[in-house]
Formats: C-alpha cells, structure tokens, sequence
C-alpha cells in the first residue's frame, strides 16, 4: 500500500495514519516528526526548520525532498507506506511523483480527511502526547483514564507541540491553504483521489479510511 494523509493540521492524519501502519503493516512517514527530531538532535537541518515550524511555515521544498528522497530507500518503506505531512507543495508533488515513478513504485490512493477549519483550532489547542512512548491525548476528546498517567506505558510526563499555540495555527492553516489545498487538484487529475468525513468520530473515519483501502488489492 502506498497511501497519501492530505488534509489540514489537526485534521487527524497522524492519528489515524497509526491505526492504519498496525492493521496493513505499513510505515507511517511523518515529515513533521522527523523534522521535530532534527530539531531535536541540533542538526543543521534542524537549526534552520526551528524557527520557520515556531512560525507555523513551511520549511524549504529543497529540504523536505531531501529528506524524504532518503527515506523511501530504506528497506521497511519498501512494503509500502502512509504519507503524513508530506507532499505539503506542488514542486514536493512533483518531486514525489518523479521518485516513485523511478522506482516503479506508484501511489495507490491520496485520501483527503476534510474538517472545518473552526473545528481545527480546538483540536490542535488541546492537544498532548506521553514523552515517553509518544501516544497521543486530548484535554477534551481523549484524557488519559487517570489523570496525569499514560493509558499505555504508564509515563507521566506529557509534551505539547511548540506550533499548537492559537496564534501559530492560524499561520498553519493559512499555509495549508494557501501552499497544500492545491494539491487536491493535482491529484484529482491522476484519478488518485478520494475524501473522507474527517469530522466524524475518530473510529467512524477509521472505518471510513479501512473501507476505501479494503476495496483495492495492494
Ligand atoms: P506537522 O507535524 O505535519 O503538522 O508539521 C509541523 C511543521 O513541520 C509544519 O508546520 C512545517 O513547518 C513543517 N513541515 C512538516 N512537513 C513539511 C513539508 N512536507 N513541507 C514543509 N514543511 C513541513
């Protein structure tokens, strides 16, 4: 399976881009993760992207295909993948399509999870994950069941993104807008794309996603 997550922040990508990496045992490719971790680690990548990120911007085309050039050679990308994040620009579409079409790999389907934008800005205020093992909560739509403690591995410590404040999501959204909205044509023109409910229940989209998938064979 080769699959695009389009869709606006907050729009649940990541969410459900894990939910389909355990059901098709396919990797998930965040760019935004690995660019926090190059943030992270204080590489040269990650001391130009810090700031551009804290802005709510888009961090340069030349970077970002650079990036994700390297890692679909790595072996476990080779089964398939979830892109989340990523193509987030024309040229980075473009860029895709010419990787893929060398390796003979093509992409299967580009699923857009639609959500009003007024819906967006509460989603990604309230949002945290557990330090240590990364899951993802809510203060609204998902707290842990015990206050202060992971469901899953027991952690207490929690991180909330520095690009989830009210002011930087509105930049976000307007780069969505502005720089990513136009790839729905794009791909609307290769026959690939196809769009989910992303404001139903978390599950229900999950669903949603697993009945366009199950209809292919990959
Ligand atoms: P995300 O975790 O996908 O919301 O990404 C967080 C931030 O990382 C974005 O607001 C951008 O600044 C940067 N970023 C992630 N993916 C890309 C991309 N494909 N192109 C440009 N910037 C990106």
């Amino acid at each position: 399976m080769r699959l695009i997550l389009l869709g606006p922040p907050g729009a649940g990508k990541g969410t459900q881009a894990k939910r389909l990496e355990e059901r098709y045992g396919v990797v998930q490719i965040a760019t935004g993760d690995m660019l926090r971790a190059e943030v992270k680690s204080g590489s040269a990548i990650g001391l130009e992207a810090k700031a551009i990120m804290e802005r709510g911007e888009l961090v340069p085309d030349s970077i970002l295909i650079g990036m994700l050039a390297a890692r679909v050679q790595a072996p476990d990308v080779q089964k398939g993948f979830i892109l989340d994040g990523f193509p987030r620009t024309v040229p980075q579409a473009q860029a895709l399509d010419g990787m893929l079409a060398e390796k003979a790999l093509p992409l299967d389907q580009v699923i857009e999870l639609k959500v009003d934008d007024a819906a967006l800005v509460e989603r990604i205020a309230g949002r945290f994950t557990c330090a240590k093992c990364g899951e993802g909560y809510h203060d609204r739509f998902k707290a842990p069941k015990t206050p202060g403690t992971c469901d899953v591995c027991g952690g207490t410590e929690f991180t909330r993104r520095a690009d989830d404040r009210a002011e930087t999501v509105a930049a976000r959204l307007e780069a969505y807008h502005r720089q990513t909205a136009p790839l729905l044509p794009h791909y609307a023109a290769q026959g690939k794309l196809q769009q989910v409910d992303g404001m139903a229940e978390m599950d229900e989209v999950t669903r949603q996603l697993a009945a366009l998938l199950d209809r292919k064979p990959f």
